[in-house]
């Protein structure tokens, strides 16, 4: 097929979102990717198309978001959450790309068996294109090849009890066997850093808190049994096991850790970067945007690990993301039912930790970056390009390339949203962003370049990304 035969799909805008900033574009898509960007003065320039998508004045293109940080729970926990509702939420939300995390579904996804049964459970149900960490627990590092050659993007660890029983956390020694294990294969790690000894420690002071008549609703009380000194902590072990192991493998120990929320660990982290070792960090939009002050008593709905800390880390946060010490801003969608957040007790001790926003990451990280004046092209850059660059996607998601998947965000960055629970696709409601006014409505999203929302095909799209080589059929 040659650059002159007919496109599928042009659309026409006046903003889109390049690598190189904002242009006014005309983009065509081919057999599902890009297949050329031209200025908009030249549209005439590109070949016939089947179907023109005109952007209106307000309106601003958007490479498909990639989100990898979501729970999607199924199998074995379904209840949750499941692939069809994590992912129409996802595609309502922009988000095109989902890399699903080895722990909360039953079974977890720690051998090559139950990655099988995962992608199973996913097979023909997602809208958006899924892609899926394997898990690092005591005893699999036989396994890691395995999964590795099935195609996960890199496996994820726990340095602390994760809340589930089948998912067991690590010891320092654990996580330098899983780390040089991953090394050698080529991928990575990921990890959940909280110093479980300094949780323990924190855990006596509460109970004696409670003891003398504390609050368990009080989310002051929840916010001091998750210290920041124990994200620091465990940064500190993770950053040195990537020095101790940075000639082991064709690309270094790649660590990577999960949604920081820690000022002090910031510090740790640009240290190691300058250092040369392959470390990166991400963020959550609820880090970046809650504020622990503003936490009323007995909402659990804010309850999540590490914990929503003070307006100034969130401070601090921006300013490492601009500064691009965090390289991502990813959902940590981590939805549960709505009895499991207690809120009748609205004890924030015993609730569930997770919060669910894989819908609304979007609006809510640009409504607080456009208050900071915060440009669009960054936050795209934060939840696109550098989140699939960094699971080795770059090329093919996250930007509007030529040669890329033809995954695309139609937004209205200034149109005002109200989050109500009913909008939400995703299978449990609870939210902290419920009553939110936010800025910035996702108008339609397209997965290579078919609409999958909203109101797009009802027949699930979406293909199982395989890290390695060939994709799953739809
Ligand atoms: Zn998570």
């Amino acid at each position: 097929m040659g650059p002159s035969s007919e496109l599928d799909l042009v659309v026409h805008a006046e903003r889109a979102v390049l690598p190189g900033g904002t242009r006014a574009v005309a983009l065509g898509v081919r057999d599902g990717r890009i297949a050329a960007v031209v200025g908009l003065d030249r549209r005439g320039d590109l070949p016939p198309a089947r179907q023109v998508l005109e952007l209106g004045d307000d309106e601003v293109l958007l490479p498909g978001l990639v989100d990898t940080h979501v729970h999607v729970n199924e199998p074995g926990r379904t209840a949750w959450e499941g692939f069809d509702t994590a992912t129409r939420a996802a595609a309502l939300g922009g988000v095109t790309t989902v890399i699903d995390m080895p722990l909360n579904s039953v079974p977890a996804t720690t051998t090559v068996d139950a990655l099988r049964v995962k992608r199973d459970a996913a097979r023909g149900a997602v809208h958006v294109d899924v892609g899926f960490w394997g898990g690092v627990v005591p005893g699999n590092t036989g396994e890691l090849a395995g999964l590795v050659a099935g195609g996960v993007f890199g496996a994820k660890c726990f340095t602390a009890p994760s809340g589930v029983d089948e998912f067991e956390h690590v010891s320092p020694a654990q996580l330098r066997e899983g780390l040089a294990e991953l090394a050698r294969l080529g991928s990575r790690l990921l990890v959940h850093a909280e110093d479980p000894a300094v949780l323990d420690e924190a855990a006596e002071q509460v109970a004696r808190s409670l003891a003398q008549g504390a609050d368990p609703r009080s989310f002051a009380l929840f916010l001091a049994s998750r210290p920041a000194a124990a994200e620091d902590s465990a940064v500190a072990d993770v950053v040195a096991a990537a020095r101790e192991l940075r000639g082991t493998g064709p690309r270094g120990a790649a660590v990577h850790v999960v949604h920081l929320a820690s000022a002090s660990a910031l510090p740790l982290v640009a240290a190691a970067r300058a250092e040369g070792l392959p470390v990166t960090a991400e963020t959550c939009p609820h880090y970046l945007t809650l504020d622990a002050a503003a936490v009323p008593d007995g909402a659990t709905q804010f309850k999540c690990c590490p914990p929503v800390r003070e307006a100034e880390v969130a401070d601090a946060l921006w300013a490492a993301l601009e500064a691009g010490v965090l390289d991502s801003v990813v959902s940590d969608h981590s939805p549960c039912t709505p009895d499991l957040k207690l809120p009748g007790a609205g004890d924030f001790l015993a609730a569930w930790g997770g919060i669910a926003s894989v819908q609304l990451g979007l609006p809510v990280v640009w409504t607080a970056a456009r208050r900071r004046g915060v440009g669009l092209e960054r936050v795209v850059d934060w939840m696109a390009a550098r989140p699939a660059a960094r699971v080795g996607l770059a090329g093919r998601k996250g930007s509007l390339v030529v040669g890329a998947d033809a995954d695309l965000a139609v937004l209205a960055p200034e149109e005002e949203l109200l989050v109500e629970p009913g909008m939400l696709a995703f299978k449990n409601k609870v939210t902290p962003y419920a009553g939110q006014r936010l800025r910035g409505a996702v108008r339609s999203t397209w997965l290579r370049g078919r609409r999958v929302a909203p109101s797009g095909s009802e027949h699930p799209g979406g293909r199982l990304l395989h890290a390695l080589h060939q994709d799953d059929p739809a």
